[in-house]
């Protein structure tokens, strides 16, 4: 079973204290895809300026991501420039350039109305809105989003809530979102918009995936050396989502294998700048380091 996302093709300017990168590849779907395809066909609808790189667009190629959805219209790429301190699991964002995406309007090719399992990355609510307009059943629809829209989109924030399954951000913007500080109630608070689950991600503290009734909390991987968080969310989301399309089953036992496979991605993701460590991930390398979560959190 394949996914279709939509979301942002970037190119990042990161600086950690491990080091910096400047307009490396990057963007909310260009690592969904990139971790999901690990698991299954991925369908791709985003837009890029005429400064992507040929290069780029053949790395997602080789992957076998499908890039029919993709449009490359005259001006610049989205650019996002970020830094983070000590604190990993705070990105401060410098600056924001929509670019290309600002003129943006998402067109679903026909061969990708009946996919199934959807990915909303972290792109302006109004584009994720239209997008699912165009889509006919789709059997899960997942949702990520930002501070940035939190803050500028938030009336269309509230109306995608209330039409997707699955809401995944991370803690501050489960805080910025409800108002509440404590995680718990403000994933209720979440719950009462509209998804009938969400995960919280919480970094090096691991997420919680929580509905009207369930609740798990997983761990993160214990690393020992982190280099750039930039796509942890959204390789986890990756993860999330192309185990679960591959396994066409959407049960408890399901959702947290599926939510160990996210945070074994996003682990090595973390582990290099941009897609570094991403596009040369095994199955095998995942597999083991599954198995090593499992067991470490067995009791
Ligand atoms: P995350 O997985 O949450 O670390 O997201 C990282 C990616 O989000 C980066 O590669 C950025 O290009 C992208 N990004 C940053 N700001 C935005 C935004 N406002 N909308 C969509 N994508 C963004």
């Amino acid at each position: 079973m394949s996914v279709l996302v939509v979301g942002t093709l970037a190119l990042d300017s990161v600086k950690t204290p491990f080091g910096e990168v400047k307009n490396a590849l990057g963007g909310s779907a260009v690592y969904f895809s990139l971790a999901a395809s690990i698991f299954t066909q991925v369908k791709l609808v985003g837009v890029v300026g005429m400064d992507f790189s040929d290069e780029a667009l053949l790395l997602l190629k080789e992957k076998g991501i499908d890039l029919n959805g993709l449009q490359k219209i005259k001006g610049k790429t989205f650019h996002w420039k970020g830094e983070y301190h000590y604190d990993l699991n705070a990105a401060i964002t410098i600056d924001t350039q929509l670019n290309v995406l600002e003129n943006f309007s998402p067109k679903i090719p026909l061969q990708y109305q009946d996919t199934e399992f959807i990915f909303l990355a972290n792109i302006d609510p109004d584009l994720q809105l239209n997008v699912l307009q165009q889509l006919h059943s789709p059997k899960l629809v997942v949702a990520d989003t930002m501070n940035f829209w939190i803050e500028r989109k938030k009336n269309a924030l509230l109306k995608l809530l209330k039409k997707i399954d699955i809401v995944v951000l991370n803690d501050g913007e489960a805080r910025q979102l409800t108002n509440e500080p404590n995680l718990i109630n403000a994933a209720k608070k979440i719950l009462s918009l509209g998804p009938k689950q969400v995960i919280i991600k919480k970094g090096e503290h691991g997420s919680l995936m929580v509905s009207s009734s369930n609740f798990f909390s997983a761990p993160a991987y214990p690393l020992e050396s982190i280099f750039d968080p930039t796509g942890a969310g959204d390789s986890f989301a990756g993860g999330f989502v192309g185990y679960l399309a591959s396994h066409k089953n959407l049960r408890e036992p399901e959702m947290k294998k599926a939510i160990i496979y996210g945070t074994t991605i996003a682990s090595f993701t973390v582990e290099d700048f941009s897609i570094n460590k991403l596009i040369n991930l095994t199955k095998d390398d995942i597999e083991k380091r599954y198995r090593r979560i499992k067991k470490i959190t067995h009791f």
